[in-house]
């Protein structure tokens, strides 16, 4: 393995996951709900297969996908986004991520991203040969520290990677920390490559900002997104890359060799799905809403300190109470000691001690599984 690459060997999604079918626990590490999407969804990629849509889509993405890509952008935030210039279909927001990195960042540049960060990121940068520069967001409220931010900007910054709502923490920016991020990136004249694949898992009235929509912002921002949390369908592997033509045409020249296309039938699919009523979109939101409340109030209820997410499907808890010192230890010991597979903070960190005992739970799972997960952590009191 190339040097770059050293100490990247296997996601943390990959090893709970495997350690929770050993143990047969309950899987509350990696993120994937449990059912379905919305079935005219479902039934719409089995239609692309029998109608014969199997062979290699336009690398771009098919048209109808680009076309419903760029109406959701007008229709939720009053984007305008050109369908054929400005939007690229990718094998999920993974691809997205390695491919606008690895466009835009010369050997030596600076990104700039908030830790926990999402494990992609720091492969990605790696991968590109760039170099990761962090600000601590830090339970429980995981607030943007203006000083650190501003500190990890530099002459060599060429972009800041966000993500919002954010993955692991559940943080939804608030307008003021993103217009706060904005002004730097603009004083330093780096792109914002911004990570919404949670757009639309946002709770309490909150309002998601895509950064995009700030004033000023559109010329220099690449929004990411992906079906596969909006939809319930993260085995798909359908996401996208919006943003400046030049840009956007930067990105598909790499994209093109990594994977060429992405995958064909469920690009109609998908198009069909980002045009459902408003109904659909809220009813998913509430249905994680509610979960997100259930398993909420249960780790309360066995005394674990929690940080409520505003959106996202993972809850970040204290599990010092069951006994934590080091989160990655206690949750390697987890699936086989309480049936519960969680993950720990402290691999999306640089500074492990700002999560020495935090562990994410993801309540995309149905309610019975919920509560079964509580009651089994509990027994560890
Ligand atoms: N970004 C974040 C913040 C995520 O949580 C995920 C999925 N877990 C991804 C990107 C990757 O999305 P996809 O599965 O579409 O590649
Ligand atoms: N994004 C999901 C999570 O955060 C999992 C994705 C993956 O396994 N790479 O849990």
């Amino acid at each position: 393995l190339v040097h770059r690459m050293q100490g990247y060997g296997s996601t943390i999604f990959a090893e709970m996951t495997a350690l929770a079918v050993e143990h047969d626990a309950l899987n509350l590490g990696q993120g994937f709900p449990d059912t379905d999407g919305p079935q005219e969804i479902l039934d719409a990629a089995k239609a692309a297969i029998d109608g014969g849509r199997n062979q290699y889509p336009p690398g771009a993405g098919e048209p109808e996908l680009l076309d419903a890509i760029a109406t959701h952008q007008k229709r939720f935030y009053g984007l305008e986004v050109d369908a054929r210039s400005q939007v690229l279909v990718t094998v999920g927001a993974t691809e997205a991520i390695a491919a606008t990195i690895l466009a835009l960042c010369e050997t030596g540049d600076e990104v700039v991203t908030f830790e926990p960060y999402y494990d992609s990121y720091a492969a990605s940068i790696a991968l590109a040969g760039a170099v990761r520069r962090t600000s601590v967001l830090r339970f429980p409220d995981f607030a943007v520290d203006e000083d650190s931010l501003r500190a990890a900007f530099s002459a060599r910054t060429r972009l800041v990677l966000l993500n919002t709502p954010h993955n692991p923490t559940g943080k939804v920016f608030t307008r003021a920390e993103l217009e706060l991020i904005c002004e730097l990136a603009r004083e330093f004249d780096a792109w914002v490559v911004t990570d919404e694949v949670y757009e639309h898992l946002v709770f309490d009235g909150l309002e998601h900002v895509p950064v995009a929509t700030l004033p000023g912002m559109a010329e220099r921002t690449l929004t990411i997104s992906s079906a596969g949390k909006t939809f319930s369908t993260t085995g798909w592997k359908v996401g996208w890359v919006s943003g400046p033509a030049q840009a956007v045409a930067a990105v598909r020249t790499v994209k093109q060799f990594l994977t060429y296309v992405a995958s064909g039938p469920f690009q109609p699919a998908v198009a069909l799905g980002l045009g459902l009523g408003d109904d659909v979109y809220a009813g998913l939101s509430r249905s994680m809403e509610g979960k997100r409340d259930l398993l909420v109030s249960a780790l309360r209820g066995i005394g674990l300190d929690v940080s409520v997410p505003g959106g996202t499907y993972f809850v970040v808890a204290d599990a010092a109470p069951l006994g934590a010192t080091d989160a990655l230890e206690f949750c390697r010991e987890l699936p086989a000691r309480a049936g519960v597979a969680g993950v720990p903070v402290s691999v999306f960190h640089d500074d492990v001690d700002a999560a020495r005992t935090l562990v994410r739970f993801a309540f995309c799972k149905r309610d019975d599984v919920l509560r079964d997960a509580a009651a089994r952590l509990a027994a560890l009191r």
